[in-house]
């Protein structure tokens, strides 16, 4: 069966210095049937399938170097067009038996997530501090709990375009699992919320 891409949603953490606060804004999820599904909280690292790391390179020796690389190339967001350390990135897609046509089988439908990461890397010079390593290293830990809770959220949330699409018509079910994706974008918004982009994960190098 081919597969379409016809759903793409972003997400993200802030981490840094300059992005707190405002970087996560968004309307209030709207609960409407089916319930997207929050996952409790990771307790250990766990990389869900469809999840791969891109990376980009921080080149500096002082604290004040590493901060200003992490807001000079951080990714992007696609939600806020601001900078961020890291970014989680998931892209759903979705197909049935006879789409696109009036006789559809939306029950045998099949949806997949593939989610990106990406993280800064440092490759401490010889000169770098011990306090600055741990430091980044520590960072970089938390940082990478907090996008793989966002990567948590994308897997959990398969069935929820799922049940979205069999609840749906032939003729509606493409913009019902449209219309899930943006309820899943409000759980990673509450996520953001709830953990201060990261913050409270200790995901932040100030
Ligand atoms: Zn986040």
């Amino acid at each position: 069966m081919a597969t379409r891409v016809l759903g793409r949603t972003y997400f993200f953490v802030s981490s840094i210095v300059l992005l707190l606060g405002a970087a996560c804004g968004g309307p209030q999820a709207t609960q409407s049937t089916p319930s997207p599904v929050a996952p409790a909280a990771a307790t250990a690292r766990r990389v869900p399938p469809g999840t791969t790391f891109v990376y980009y390179d921080i080149v500096g020796t002082t604290d004040g170097e590493l901060k200003a690389q992490l807001s000079a190339l951080g990714p992007i967001s696609q939600t806020d067009g601001r900078r961020h350390a890291a970014n989680t990135a998931a892209t759903y897609r979705w197909n049935w038996p006879g789409y696109g046509s009036a006789a559809c089988s939306l029950g045998a439908s099949r949806v997949a997530v593939e989610t990106q990461i990406t993280m800064p890397r440092w490759t401490p010079p010889p000169e770098a501090s011990r306090s600055l390593i741990e430091k980044w290293n520590r960072f970089v830990e938390a940082t990478d709990l907090h996008e793989l809770g966002h990567a948590a959220i994308a897997e959990a949330n398969v069935s929820t375009i799922t049940q979205a699409i069999a609840s749906a018509t032939c003729a509606t079910a493409d913009a019902a699992a449209t219309a899930a994706l943006s309820r899943i974008q409000d759980l990673h918004v509450q996520y953001d919320r709830d953990t201060d982009n990261g913050v409270k994960q200790g995901a932040f190098f100030r």
